[in-house]
């Protein structure tokens, strides 16, 4: 913001420096040959000389600008995909472009950079097939991306269906739920909750029918198991925009709205935007930071912690204690892991966990 308001007023002192010089010049020629044009030369030397030292830390203050601008998004190189290294260029291109906007249109220079600032996000990578085609591990993420949600709340965001919710994001036993379900009945209206635009309508054996919206505001939105998509890749739509119907495709047990956030390409707690009590959106002002990926840890060790377990295939004659011994465990643990008891029947041919 400092830069921008600097630049007017240097505009504002060139203009006026200029009017100055020009009239000192015509002056001069008028005397020309005269004491008072050496004199007019001499008062022209030393207001450029003090122009010069007005603007060295006033070009100073410019690069801080550029630099705290830089700051706002930083992803650990080896993280970032060959194609996705030129999103450091787009936001160079991008900053000058801002600096021309703020001149424009004076007074929103904040929110026009954050909004350019998230497009830019994904500005290398259009993608109108894959769900997550950035390739990021935001499991790395350091630091934190804010992101302006919307600019004005009676218009901006829609809730995408009013069911309530059947099923938190987070762990369903071992496998990991990364959104929110939604109850609806099937051909039930679902609609954008901010205005962007399309980047995915298709069918996915496991998400059925599904749309992904990517918003002006940097975030994506995901809406699946769908009857029937209404909008196309590439199309622009608002907030409260039908995007299909509710329904029951792909891997779904009955009709609901599968919801996910995501953040370049990896899943966050929609609740994290959205008060689905209130069918709000809970912030204006939403901050990204490493600790919205702290579940890709959890989520890692609990596969690492699957994949370690172990299993038996019980025989004809095989007690509880007998399978205990095979495996150097106890009765106990296996009745705790299996949850089960000493007396239930162990059933030939069936697996039971000894590890
Ligand atoms: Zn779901």
């Amino acid at each position: 913001m400092a830069s921008g308001v600097y630049l007017r007023f240097v505009d504002n002192f060139e203009v006026f420096n200029l009017s100055a010089e020009l009239a000192a010049i015509n002056f001069a020629a008028r005397y020309k040959n005269s004491g008072f044009a050496v004199l007019i030369h001499c008062m022209i030397q030393i207001r450029t000389l003090l122009l010069l030292l007005l603007l060295f830390p006033l070009a100073a203050s410019v690069q801080a600008g550029q630099h705290c601008k830089d700051t706002l998004l930083t992803l650990p190189p080896d993280t970032i995909p060959p194609d996705f290294h030129d999103i450091e260029e787009f936001l160079e291109e991008e900053d000058s472009a801002a600096v021309e906007e703020a001149e424009a249109f004076e007074g929103i220079w904040d929110e026009d950079v954050c909004a350019l600032i998230n497009c830019d996000l994904y500005n290398a990578v259009w993608d109108t097939t894959r769900i997550n085609p950035y390739g990021i591990n935001l499991k790395e993420k350091k630091d934190s991306t804010f992101l302006t949600l919307f600019h004005d709340v009676s218009c901006d965001y829609a809730h995408p269906t009013c069911g309530e919710i059947t099923s938190e994001f987070g762990f369903r036993r071992t496998r990991y739920h990364y959104g929110i379900d939604l109850n609806l009945e099937t051909g039930d209206e679902v609609f954008s909750v901010f205005e962007g635009t399309v980047r995915v309508a298709r069918f996915s054996p496991t998400y059925g029918y599904y749309v992904i919206i990517r918003h002006l505001n940097g975030l994506e939105t995901l809406y699946a198991h769908l009857s029937q998509i209404d909008v196309v890749a590439g199309k622009y739509i608002q907030a409260g925009d039908r995007v299909g119907l509710g329904g029951n495709t792909g891997r779904s047990r009955g009709s609901h709205l599968h919801f996910e956030v995501r953040f370049l390409g990896q899943q966050i707690n929609p609740r994290d935007v959205i008060s689905f009590e209130n069918f709000t959106c809970s912030t204006k002002e939403l901050c990204i930071s490493p600790s919205n990926f702290d579940y890709l840890r959890k989520v890692e060790k609990q596969k690492a912690q699957v994949a370690a377990r172990k299993y038996y295939k019980i025989r004809k004659g095989d007690t509880l204690s007998k399978i205990a011994r095979k495996n150097r465990t106890t009765v106990a643990k296996l009745c705790k892991i299996n949850k089960i008891i000493k007396k239930t029947k162990l059933r030939p041919g069936k697996k039971l966990r000894v590890a």
